[in-house]
């Protein structure tokens, strides 16, 4: 186990790559672990070219991450350097926004959904404790997909939803459902609800969950309805979708240069957060716009967690090298 993970608690933004375990089936397959892991550095072994069957490696691609964990961690491991640190921001205050990154079948929606389930049963768990049973906070929960451009609300049969940006400058989702939860179980089986309305209908050949942003607001209010945190959980499309602009099907080249402009726009925004520029370009995509108080660069209120979710075998090589190079960048 590595000791030397860095808590996100020290960090305006924390950038963390999660490579998951090869499955049996893709060894089955000739698939070669081309990813070792050494927390913070990552090497990926680029396989060039086969001789007699047997792949040989010329290239090793070397990069180093505020954490990145290896194989044998699990979520509880990841949740313990991530999100857990920021339980005490969120009570004051804090908007925390969660990313999870990478190509499809990477462990996206996997880390997501631990993650959040550890998160909610801890935050209903701290609610009570001393310091903060006072406050009597209520918990509310929003959950949507952006699609093709478009928002569709996951908590009311995929409902599709306005944005509009009034003249304060905030941005408001029209009509969108918010549910109040009263204990973690009724949250975690919320969160659950949105996740399969998410991917029902979704079919190998039509699998729109991929090709989806799926955000999960969480808001803590006190008793006169002020809001006290947010937590924002974002299960971003698959990486590998923003190359679909290059396709030959018009829908699918569309929904890829939707994908690549909304990640370009995130990648700028959370730099810009991250330096505490004074201009972030949040409007460049509808998913910086929905994100708009994620990006608060001049206060120390926005706090971001990007884990990168990464696969191991040696066909997803290209795809693992961009992801750590987007993740890389993001610094
Ligand atoms: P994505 O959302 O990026 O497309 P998923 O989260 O659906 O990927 O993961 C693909 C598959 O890999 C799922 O069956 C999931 O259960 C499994 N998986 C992902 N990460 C891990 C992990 N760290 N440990 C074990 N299984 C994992
Ligand atoms: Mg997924």
């Amino acid at each position: 186990f590595q000791q030397n993970h860095i808590p996100a608690s020290h960090l305006k933004l924390c950038v963390c790559v999660r490579k998951r375990p090869i499955f049996k089936k893709e060894e089955t397959n000739g698939e070669i672990d081309s990813v070792s892991v050494s927390n913070p550095q990552i090497r990926v072994l680029a396989p060039k070219f086969k001789v007699d069957g047997i792949t040989k490696y010329i290239d090793n691609y070397d990069f180093i991450f505020d954490n990145s964990f290896n194989e044998n961690e699990e979520t509880q491991d990841v949740y313990k350097f991530s999100l857990k640190p920021l339980l005490d921001h969120i009570m004051n205050q804090g908007v925390i926004t969660c990313f999870a990154y990478g190509q499809t079948g990477s462990g996206k929606t996997f880390t997501m959904k631990g993650l959040q389930n550890q998160y909610v049963t801890d935050m209903y768990k701290l609610s009570t404790h001393q310091n903060y049973s006072s406050m009597n906070l209520k918990f509310f929960i929003s959950f949507f997909e952006i699609y093709g451009g478009r928002c569709y609300d996951l908590l009311n049969n995929k409902n599709q939803l306005v944005i509009l940006e009034d003249k304060n400058g905030f941005v408001q989702i029209q009509n969108i459902v918010e549910k109040q939860a009263i204990s973690a179980e009724e949250m975690i089986q919320l969160i659950e609800y949105g996740h399969n309305i998410r991917t029902t209908h979704a079919t190998s050949s039509n699998d729109t969950s991929s090709r989806s942003h799926a955000i999960c607001q969480i808001m803590l209010r006190n008793d006169k309805d002020k809001q006290v945190g947010k937590l924002v959980l974002v299960d971003l499309a698959g990486s590998e979708r923003a190359q679909d602009c290059q396709s030959n099907n018009r829908q699918r080249r569309m929904e890829g240069a939707e994908i690549n402009k909304s990640l370009l726009a995130l990648k700028e925004c959370i730099r810009a957060m991250d330096t505490g520029a004074s201009h972030v370009p949040f409007r460049a995509s509808k998913l910086t716009l929905v994100l708009r108080d994620s990006f608060q660069s001049k206060s120390d209120k926005s706090k971001i967690v990007m884990i990168a979710c990464i696969s191991p075998g040696s066909s997803s090589s290209d795809h693992t090298i961009n992801t750590l190079r987007y993740a890389d960048r993001l610094k």
